[in-house]
């Protein structure tokens, strides 16, 4: 049996027609950046959300760029980032001319650990990051006490948590800023690139409105600074279309979770992901953990035999990263993220993924160990 690590063609044969009818909108409209589709899409997702405000850009990374650059951060401050997040959360901060601060994330969760934030604040700190890593929510009650304990921003990257909730509201609305990614492979994925950023605070808003289309409301007349963000018409319309499936997408990956930690029960070796109980967990990853990075490797290779694909999120911290070098982080500085990069291994996850394909891959790993 082949077990692909995303099967975007499936998902895209069930809703071809409505999505083709979209598109072709979008074509005889020449709509082909912002507009009507856009528009509509914005609606759609900050309704989901609980946001009062969402803006289609051009992708997660702009998004992420946007959340910083908004709130007026730039050189000389800092920003406290976890150290177990993809890359483009860092370039938010970076672009702002800041500095990323890194924090390990928690041993249960894999978020960012609120207990290690704190001595690492400076008179120059501006903000903190959560990411909502692999689809869970970042405790936000900790955070939020933290940030306005010390009277700094907090901002959320959820990315990779369409949907989920903490303590039964939805990701999004916690930060003043948010930004989600449309990649492909998202939970939420457009046809191409696209991302959101969001806020429930109307000066904000309008600055971030400005901000994706160069600073402006109004044609050449440019108030603030900006930059070229705006998300395509093509997109709106792929993203507004799958808007009305989002929901079943999401509880088909939840029950792909479930039926992981039903067969994988007996299989004592290995550590499987934790839904913290202020949590609804949108599992865009389900990253399962080893007792060694030798364990691990062979164990990939073995699953790769098999025809069973997986992945590795993310095999280096973002503070060992060799474009942090001059920070001086050094191997074990953040125990926690090492150890999920050298040992945790990212199952197929996805919709569409059948019963049958998860008691084939519980049968492998078993058989591994055995
Ligand atoms: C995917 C991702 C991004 C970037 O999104 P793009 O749309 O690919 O630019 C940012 N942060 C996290 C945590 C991500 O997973």
């Amino acid at each position: 049996m082949k077990v692909p690590f995303v099967d975007l063609k499936t998902q895209y044969n069930s809703i071809k027609e409505e999505v083709g009818a979209a598109i072709n909108e979008v074509l005889d409209n020449t709509a082909y950046i912002l507009g009507k589709s856009v528009y509509n899409f914005e609606d759609k997702f900050a309704k989901a959300h609980g946001l009062k405000h969402c803006f289609g850009v051009s992708s997660g990374t702009d998004g992420n760029h946007l959340a910083i650059w908004s709130l007026g951060i730039s050189a000389g401050d800092e920003v406290i980032i976890p150290a177990n997040t993809f890359i483009a959360t860092a370039w938010g901060t970076t672009l702002c001319g800041a500095k990323p601060v890194f924090a390990d994330c928690h041993p249960d969760s894999y978020n960012i650990d609120a207990s290690k934030i704190e001595n690492l604040i400076t008179p120059n700190t501006k903000a903190i990051v959560a990411v909502h890593l692999y689809g869970q929510p970042a405790d936000m009650d900790e955070l939020k006490k933290i940030a306005a304990r010390h009277n700094i921003h907090l901002v959320e990257d959820c990315a990779q948590a369409h949907l989920s909730e903490y303590k039964g509201t939805r990701v999004g609305s916690f930060g003043i800023t948010s930004s989600f990614s449309f990649y492909p492979g998202k939970n939420l994925g457009a046809y191409g690139e696209g991302g959101a950023v969001c806020t429930n605070d109307d000066e904000i808003a309008s600055k971030l409105k400005m901000m994706r289309e160069h600073g402006s409301h109004e044609k050449y007349t440019h108030l603030v600074y900006g930059h070229n963000y705006r998300m395509e018409g093509i997109q709106g319309a792929v993203l507004g279309v799958k808007m009305n499936h989002i929901e079943k997408w999401t509880e088909e990956r939840r029950s792909a979770a479930s039926l992981y930690k039903k067969y994988f029960k007996d299989i004592p070796e290995v550590i499987l992901p934790k839904e913290m109980d202020y949590s609804k967990h949108v599992y865009h990853l389900f990253v399962i953990r080893t007792t060694s990075s030798e364990i691990r490797n062979k164990l990939q290779a073995y699953l790769s035999e098999k025809g069973i694909a997986t992945g590795l999120h993310y095999p280096i911290p973002l503070h060992l990263q060799p474009c942090f070098s001059h920070l001086n982080y050094k191997k074990g500085d953040m125990p926690v993220s090492e150890n999920l990069a050298d040992c945790g291994l990212s199952l197929p996850i996805y919709p569409e993924l059948s019963e049958e394909q998860i008691i084939y891959i519980s049968d492998c790993v078993k058989s591994f160990y055995n």
